[in-house]
């Protein structure tokens, strides 16, 4: 059984902790966004791969869902001494792997080595990929001009409408090696519950990926991140509004009906069902929020079973 899941931080990480639980961590690999990474005082930081790492190692700061638990920031404070170049919250144990991570990629490994590297020593039995070895950073467009990522998400605190979601120079990435083969061999492929646009979106764009899971669409689903018409936590609500689809369940389907055949949607939205079988999907109602291990676990089941048929 080998199942290949669509990931992006946490709403992702929290879903693979349930996963695992069901099937073995060798059988899962998870194709990770990197549109959100970026460079901070000369370290390469992937915060999606990180988010994924730490928390199927058992080490992230469960109180932010990002980071590490018990970690300082001695290194963050001493820097703003320097530099007014903080507001990316890095903790010391955080900036050892970001550290690792810059010296392995300067040796000339590949973001997909490094993150090998990193994963097996943290002890993570799930192959993390990064979608692309090429840098894809987002953009973001909004009404006060064109934001990275982070200054959108972390600097300015999502507080920007957003217009447009860009991925300069995307047509010119590549998957990352295994990213095709994990679309291409899975006995089942999840859409994770993340954001459709900045987690989900920046992966479909990676040229080649929509098309190679077009071709898989019978085995795979996707879970809605969207509840009630709100994220769960996030941005995901007001840029489905911004960006002009309805913030539903219903509003995600439609983004992903080409290559998605099952959605799996909360139970709270039951009444949205049948207008996302107009658009040619099958649809399960299911509890999908997910607080502890055991409804981790329950979701992950569901959607295992409604990617498998
Ligand atoms: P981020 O990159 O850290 O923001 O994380 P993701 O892109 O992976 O996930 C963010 C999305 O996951 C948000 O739209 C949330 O609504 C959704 N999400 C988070 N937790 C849950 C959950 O327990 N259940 C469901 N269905 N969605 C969730």
């Amino acid at each position: 059984m080998r199942v290949t899941v669509l990931a992006g931080g946490v709403g992702a990480a929290r879903f693979l902790q349930g996963l695992v639980q069901v099937v073995p961590p060798e059988c899962v690999t998870a194709i990770v966004n990197t549109g959100d990474d970026l460079v901070f005082h000369g370290l390469h930081v992937s915060p999606d791969l990180d988010i994924i790492m730490y928390t199927l190692a058992g080490l992230i700061n469960d109180q932010t869902g990002w980071g590490i638990a018990g970690d300082t920031f001695a290194c963050l404070d001493f820097l703003s001494r320097y530099s007014d170049d903080t507001w990316f919250r890095l903790g010391d144990r955080d900036l050892a792997t970001c550290i690792h991570r810059t010296g392995l990629l300067q040796s000339g490994q590949s973001l997909t080595d490094a993150t090998v590297a990193l994963s097996q020593r943290l002890g993570v039995g799930v192959r993390l990929l990064p979608m692309s070895n090429e840098p894809v950073p987002t953009q973001i467009v909004t009404p006060d001009g064109v934001l990275s990522f982070q200054e959108y998400f972390v600097k300015r605190g999502q507080r920007d409408e957003v217009r447009e979601v860009h991925f300069p120079g995307i047509e010119h990435a590549r998957p990352a090696p295994g990213v095709l083969g994990a679309i291409a061999e899975a006995d089942a492929i999840i859409v994770a519950p993340s954001n459709p646009f900045v987690s989900i979106g920046s992966i479909l764009a990676v040229p080649g990926v929509r098309q190679a899971l077009r071709e898989r669409r019978e085995r795979t689903a996707a879970v809605s991140p969207i509840i009630d018409g709100s994220a769960v936590k996030g941005p995901a609500d007001r840029m489905l509004r911004s960006l002009g689809v309805e913030s539903s369940a219903y509003g995600v389907a439609t983004l992903y009906q080409d290559f998605v055949s099952t959605f799996v949607i909360d139970e709270q939205d039951a009444a949205l069902a049948d207008r996302i079988r107009e658009l040619g999907m099958k649809v399960v109602v299911a509890q999908t929020i997910m607080r502890g291990p055991s409804e981790k676990r329950a979701l992950a089941t569901v959607a295992l079973d409604a990617a498998r048929g």
